[in-house]
Formats: structure tokens, C-alpha cells, sequence
């Protein structure tokens, strides 16, 4: 693993549609978790390194050029999502603690915010999160999407067992006044998307009263499709060839969505998040 450090000249980005915030900080380039679906893969085109998972680029400047974003007049406060393309709480983090200035950073300014991780480092910081969330709108969600641990260490390799972030997640909101839940996706076909598995997920979810559940099918696309089929494949042929079926495009065919959801259906009114 190689830690490379690099000056930003901006921090905020604005978002594509289609998601709940228009703006995004990404603190790290690259990712450790090392999560074969990753749909970040391509970020990495733009600093012309193949490396997105051994590679990690932190913005050493990352503080003092989001301070002086956020305190200008033309900045109204907007909710600022942590990590479309990286992991805020990535094993790095535990070292540079670059996301626990950028956390007092928030609370200076009142800056209302949405993390989404797979590690429960995030609870290094619960004292912050608190402390913001006191004072305006504070959004945490971990992605989980196995509750079989063997298959999880496959999938999402160096991320916190999905035990783990359940349990990050119940801390949370104990503990503070955010509201917390789920992002389950990608679900993967013939990996995660049976009903014991999804319904697992939805009911410990239930039990530990979260806020919501938001579930979604995979994509595949770009550099993300090749990578992931080629792990696949050399874990099991027969799963390879399946699910190359069902991905003739980057999204997965319509039936096996409609599958899907009908699943999700049925178990979101056994448990009504
Ligand atoms: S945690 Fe997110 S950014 Fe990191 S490897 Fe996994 S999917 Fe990619």
C-alpha cells in the first residue's frame, strides 16, 4: 500500500442528479476496502494511475481549502456528502485523521453533512458526530449488503464485517441525534440477493431501530465490469457465466430487477423501516 500525498485547489464538487445531496468533498483518492464492485474504479483515470486500491492519494491541504469554501457569503450551508469516490474512514484514516478536522471544520460552520462508510473507525469520531448532529443535520449510512462473513471477506476484503457496521450503525443512534441506516447495494446477483440474506439484513435493522434501509441492484460499468466479472471468474466459472447473462449492458436485465424488488416488497412490509 502506498500513501501519496497531494495539494487540492478545491474542495466541494457538485453532483450529478439522481442523488439526495448536489455536493460532494472526497478527502482520499483511491480505496482500500478493496470492494470488487467498486463503481469508483475510473476516479482514478483522472490522476492517470491504474492503482485505485494500492494507491491513496489524501489531500494534505484538504482542511484550509474546505474552510475557505464554506466560509464564503456565496455558500449557503448546503448538506455536503463525505466520500462518493473513497471511504472517509479507510484504514489510512486512523494515521492522518484528516476527516476528524474536517468533522470540527463542520461544527465551526454548521454545516450539515452525509457520510457514508464501511468501517467502524467512524466511531473514533462519535464525539463530533454528536456534537454536530446537535446542531443540524447529520446523515450516516454504512453500505451492507452480506451477512455471510466468508462471502464478505471476498467481496469487500479489507472493510469492517458487516457484524461491525450493524453495530457502528446502533451506536450511532443511541448515541447521537443523527439519523442512520442502510445502503444495501449492490445487491449481487446469486452472491446476496437470496431472501434469507436480504431479509437477515432488513431484520436486525428493524431490531436495532434504524432509520431506513435504501436497497439497490448492481452496476457494472466502465472499468468496473471487466474487474469484477474477471474476480468472479476466477472464483467460480458457473457464477461468472451467470451472471454475465444478466449484465448484457451496465445494469442488470429488467426481469431479474423486477425479481429483485418484488423480493424487497415483501420483506419491507414484514419490516417497516
Ligand atoms: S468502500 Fe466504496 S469506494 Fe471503497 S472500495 Fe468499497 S465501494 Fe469502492
Amino acid at each position: 500500500m502506498e500513501y501519496i500525498p497531494i495539494q487540492c485547489k478545491s474542495a466541494i464538487r457538485k453532483v450529478k442528479g439522481g442523488m439526495p445531496y448536489q455536493y460532494d468533498v472526497n478527502i482520499y483518492r483511491g480505496c482500500e476496502h478493496g470492494c470488487l464492485y467498486c463503481y469508483a474504479l475510473y476516479s482514478h483515470d483522472y490522476l492517470n494511475d491504474e492503482k485505485f486500491y494500492d494507491h491513496i492519494y489524501y489531500k494534505e491541504n484538504i482542511v484550509d481549502i474546505l474552510e475557505k469554501e464554506i466560509s464564503s457569503p456565496k455558500w449557503k450551508k448546503e448538506m455536503i456528502n463525505f466520500g462518493s469516490v473513497s471511504d472517509s474512514y479507510q484504514p489510512c484514516e486512523k494515521e492522518l485523521k484528516l476527516m476528524r478536522e474536517v468533522l470540527k471544520l463542520m461544527i465551526k460552520y454548521k454545516n450539515p453533512i452525509n457520510i457514508s462508510t464501511k468501517s467502524k473507525l467512524i466511531l473514533r469520531d462519535i464525539d463530533l458526530i454528536n456534537e454536530l448532529s446537535q446542531v443540524t443535520d447529520v446523515n450516516i449510512t454504512c453500505s451492507i449488503i452480506c451477512a455471510d462473513e466468508q462471502i464478505q471477506k471476498i467481496i469487500e476484503p479489507n472493510a469492517s464485517l458487516s457484524i461491525e457496521r450493524m453495530k457502528v450503525l446502533q451506536i450511532l443512534k443511541q448515541k447521537t441525534n443523527a439519523s442512520v441506516g442502510i445502503l444495501m447495494m449492490p445487491i449481487i446477483p446469486y452472491i446476496t440477493d437470496s431472501y434469507e440474506n436480504l431479509e437477515s439484513i432488513y431484520e436486525l435493522a428493524y431490531r436495532i431501530g434504524l432509520d431506513y434501509i435504501v436497497p439497490g441492484t448492481m452496476y457494472l460499468r466502465g472499468k468496473t465490469k471487466p474487474y469484477f466479472l474477471n474476480k468472479i471468474k476466477d472464483y467460480n466459472f458457473l457464477l461468472y457465466k451467470k451472471i454475465k447473462l444478466l449484465y448484457p449492458k451496465g445494469s442488470c436485465l429488467k426481469e431479474y430487477k423486477k425479481e429483485i424488488y418484488d423480493k424487497l416488497n415483501h420483506i419491507q412490509k414484514k419490516y417497516p423501516l
